[in-house]
């Protein structure tokens, strides 16, 4: 989202737009998020704010059973810009807002990139499609939310492990 730095106003506006932001998940595959972008913008002298509020929708999978899963996405940030001057050291800025400087006479600032890391920053390692999602067999494959299979699954292999230690134990101590 481009915004034109002289168009705006001491008063705040309204600037809405929706984009389509592609990010790479922790699965390394592309993935679309679609983002209603709703902005506030005001400017006091050559300082420009602007508060964002996103709403965004990333088209995924889950991560257990791999069917296609929507996950919503709906956070706000506010940036900072300065155009001309330099940073003042020992300003009383709050330091998570973002503080962005532009030259003397730029005219448009484009808040992609805060869009882009703000919405990545609240996606989660891993996205299930429901609380109770149940995954593949581990031996056929099948989804196991849909069309559980007769597979022998010889009980829960993560006690394997603790099952041949005790084995290993002296009698005495099982
Ligand atoms: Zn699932
Ligand atoms: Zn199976």
């Amino acid at each position: 989202m481009i915004v034109d730095l002289d168009r705006l106003s001491e008063s705040p506006e309204k600037i809405c737009s929706e984009e389509v932001v592609s990010i790479r998940d922790v699965l390394d595959a592309e993935r679309k998020i679609e983002c209603l972008v709703d902005v506030t913008a005001r400017k006091s002298g050559e300082t420009f704010y602007f508060q964002t509020k996103l709403h965004g929708t990333l088209s995924t999978q889950c991560h257990k059973c791999l069917q296609p899963t929507d996950f919503g996405i709906d956070t706000a940030f506010e940036v900072v810009v300065q155009r001309g001057g330099t940073a003042k050291a020992g300003t009383d800025r709050a330091v998570e807002e973002d503080f962005v400087y532009l030259p003397i006479g730029e005219q448009e600032f484009s808040l992609d990139q805060h869009i882009y890391e703000n919405l990545v920053v609240n996606i989660p390692m891993q996205i299930i499609c429901r609380e109770d999602c149940k995954g593949l067999c581990p031996i056929c494959g099948a989804n196991m939310n849909k069309d559980p299979c007769t597979c022998e699954r010889s009980g829960d292999s993560r006690w394997d492990a603790l099952k041949s230690l005790k084995d290993k134990l002296p009698k005495s101590q099982r």
